[in-house]
């Protein structure tokens, strides 16, 4: 009994003497904010060194400052981001390391990068995602400066240039439905996805889907909304067509698609069918999302569209899925 009285009292004078931080178990971890970072741009995240269950600020000792003496290494899983520089901190105050890095240009939204880092003999790890901001691609007029961006975020407010016409336009490979040829073309990446995404749902369903309508020039544009104008007067010809310029058809990377349990036609039953079910929830696994929803018209400017798909990547796409998002309210505009 009075050997542990003793031990307590030597236990209990040992934590009042436990006051120097360098007695305590450090721990590492990325300071990361929202975690985001722009394509073509640099993003600085913090490694700090704290505590477990410690509120006292971290006074770091002798024992500390040589365990943390050594610059962190800093690894990232995907070589789109680069490490352009990693520097430590050591003082009486504080010890933290600052890492910056830069995302590609060419990436597109919805990519990731795990960033690892070990440093003293702790690592820690954070998430990196790439989202550009749509507000820093739009000219005063209007009009979007990323048109050829997989990612480009067009709409009522955002403008295609007049002169655009994607670089990469290939004549789809998929059953299509109308003569006119234009419409049968997409760019590449998106041309590619279409066929797997048809070919899935024809091996997984034994489903029929066709293209019906995809790229659409400025000229095209611009002759159907004449034609409109003239046939019915201006007011009702910009609520039944897009305005030149608007319409999302242009970037090449939008199909709208059909069946024949619709009779080949853009209906909103295509949503209700099996196959427009389907395509609702597996278009993502290929990078295609739904633009025009049910029920965002507010925030799309369009009514639900379940044939109109557009093409922007499978990261992306399966994030939009995932979080059951529009494409304006991933960018949170
Ligand atoms: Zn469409």
């Amino acid at each position: 009994m009075k050997n542990r009285l003793a031990a307590l009292s030597i236990l209990l004078l040992t934590v009042s003497f436990m006051s120097c931080s360098d007695d305590k178990v450090p721990y590492l971890q990325f300071d990361n904010r929202d975690g985001v970072i722009r394509p073509g741009m640099t993003a600085e995240i913090v490694l700090t060194v704290g505590f477990e269950d410690d509120t006292t600020p971290l006074k770091p000792g002798r024992t500390l400052k040589k365990q943390f003496s050594e610059a962190p290494a800093v690894s990232v899983s995907d070589p789109g981001f680069k490490i352009v520089s990693v520097k430590q901190n050591i003082s009486d105050e504080v010890i933290n390391g600052t890492i910056i890095i830069r995302a590609g240009d060419e990436l597109i939204s919805g990519r990731s990068a795990e960033i690892s880092a070990v440093w003293g003999g702790l690592s820690a790890g954070t998430t990196l995602n790439v989202k550009k901001n749509p507000a820093d691609y739009l000219d005063s007029d209007g009009v979007v400066t990323d048109p050829a961006a997989y990612d480009v975020l067009v709409n009522k407010k955002r403008m295609l240039p007049g002169s655009y016409i994607p670089p990469d336009l290939v004549r789809v490979d998929v059953p299509t439905i109308l003569v006119f040829e234009e419409v049968n073309h997409l760019r590449k990446p998106a041309s590619d996805a279409l066929n797997r995404m048809f070919a899935a749902a024809e091996k997984e369903k034994g489903f029929s889907l066709l293209a019906r309508s995809g790229y659409r020039s400025y000229k095209t544009q611009v002759s159907l909304y004449d034609q409109n104008v003239a046939e019915y007067g201006a007011e009702y010809a910009s609520r039944i067509s897009a305005k030149p310029g608007t319409s999302e058809h242009q970037s090449g990377l939008v199909m709208d698609i059909s069946s024949p349990v619709v009779n080949y036609q853009l209906t909103q039953d295509f949503g209700k069918t099996a196959e427009g079910k389907w395509v609702a929830e597996n278009a993502h696994r290929f990078g295609f999302i739904l633009r025009y929803p049910e029920g965002k018209e507010e925030v799309t400017g369009y009514t639900y569209e379940p044939w109109h798909l557009r093409w922007v990547g499978e990261e992306l796409a399966g994030k939009i899925y995932a979080e059951g998002l529009t494409l304006e309210e991933y960018f949170g505009q």
